[in-house]
């Protein structure tokens, strides 16, 4: 092992052992700063600038922007801190303190993605003494994984700006320039409870439902007509109806029924305005049968991704690693960093296969080709 790697290893047992779950779940939840701090101290020690941004009210969330080199244009590496939670008793060692076994780096957070920050650090390294025409900007983000909050709160302050942005979550080292768009609705159908015996004195909300459902099937057919694309691996719009929830007794008029559904969108589906058309399908049918229909969206959704495939960093890419970009089968940050007008990727170290489950690690057969990649990267727009 080189004196490199050991650098590597080093500071990401740092990372793995400081948590930083983030989580839709307050009992999970927890913040990042941890995180940024130990980022900000080993970036501003090889001269970077450090600024740390408060994503949440008591800065317990934060983003790091850490800029070597001034000016406009340059490149972005890019990665999230936080973490998904864990099954602790499923995993053969502790989630929260890096091990080393046959050749791999376990532990929570080593491959999604802690293990990028030590590795974009050690290609950063190479190019401290140099004079950069165009900067190298190192970023944070905090809560990926939960609200992306983190990622909104940069593109809401238009920060930071560079020409391109790598974005280093598990890809194998492939270059990946398009994901599905993300959307977690509810529909709420309210209708008129009352005595079974009579169903003229009522609206049976889960009778409503039943149409409804109807409907959003023809829906999901229609988008995967309309909107499909060969790029993916499930090569259509999904829509998934998730659970119900409804009534109360089976001599009452259901008065309420409650559905939650998913909808994965492929770039030309999410352009088509397809929640616009769901809610006039939704009008109609509320208003022929006399219910109230009404959709909410459970979260803030992930806009699709998609980065041309001629443009300078997917052809750069392309011709350092030897392999096309692909389209995935998760979403990322990536349409809020190009909203801000960078070009955009996803590649860096590790498997999505090891991700968000027990005995997660990164093979450290990856670290020094990726230092390799991204530092080819660097050079091409930094120097
Ligand atoms: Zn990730």
């Amino acid at each position: 092992m080189s004196h490199h790697d050991k650098h590597i290893i080093s500071q990401l047992r740092a990372l793995v052992g400081t948590p930083s779950v983030s989580s839709t779940d307050p009992s999970w939840d927890q913040g990042n700063r941890a995180v940024i701090e130990l980022l900000a101290g080993w970036l501003s020690a090889l001269g970077f600038r450090t600024e740390i941004m408060d994503v949440s009210p008591d800065g317990q969330k934060a983003n790091l922007i850490a800029t070597l080199g001034s000016g406009p244009g340059g490149l972005v590496l890019a990665g999230h801190t936080d973490t998904v939670p864990f099954d602790e008793g499923r995993w053969r060692s502790d989630p929260l303190q890096l091990t080393e076994r046959d050749q791999r780096l376990y532990g929570l957070g080593s491959t999604d993605m802690k293990g990028f920050f030590p590795i974009a650090i050690a290609a950063a390294r190479a190019f401290v003494d140099k004079p950069l025409q165009q900067p190298l900007i190192i970023l944070a983000t905090a809560d990926e994984e939960s609200s992306m909050d983190g990622a909104r709160a940069l593109a809401a302050a238009g920060r930071p700006r560079a020409r391109a942005a790598i974005i280093g979550e598990p890809t194998s080292l492939n270059p990946v320039r398009l994901h599905k768009g993300i959307m977690m609705e509810a529909i709420e159908v309210t209708g008129l409870a009352g005595h079974s015996s009579n169903p003229a004195l009522g609206v049976n909300a889960l009778d409503v439902m039943h149409e409804l459902m109807s409907e959003m099937m023809q829906f999901r057919h229609q988008l995967a007509t309309e909107h499909a694309n060969s790029a993916f691996e499930v090569a259509f719009p999904t829509l998934n109806l998730g659970c119900i929830h409804g009534g109360d007794s089976p001599n009452r008029i259901c008065g309420r029924c409650e559905l939650h559904f998913d909808l994965l969108l492929t770039p030309s589906a999410a352009a088509a305005g397809v929640r616009e058309q769901l809610q006039q399908r939704l009008q109609t049918l509320a208003h022929a049968r006399g219910a109230r229909i009404a959709l909410r969206s459970l979260v803030e959704p992930v806009p699709p991704f998609e980065q041309p495939a001629n443009s300078e960093l997917v052809r750069l890419a392309e011709k350092l690693t030897g392999h096309s970009a692909l389209a995935v089968g998760f979403a990322t940050e990536a349409p809020f960093l190009q909203a801000m007008g960078m070009e955009t990727i996803v590649m860096g170290p590790g498997s999505i296969d090891r991700a968000h489950q027990p005995d997660e690690y990164l093979e450290l057969s990856q670290i020094q080709p990726c230092v390799d990649l991204l530092q080819s990267c660097i050079a091409h727009y930094c120097l």
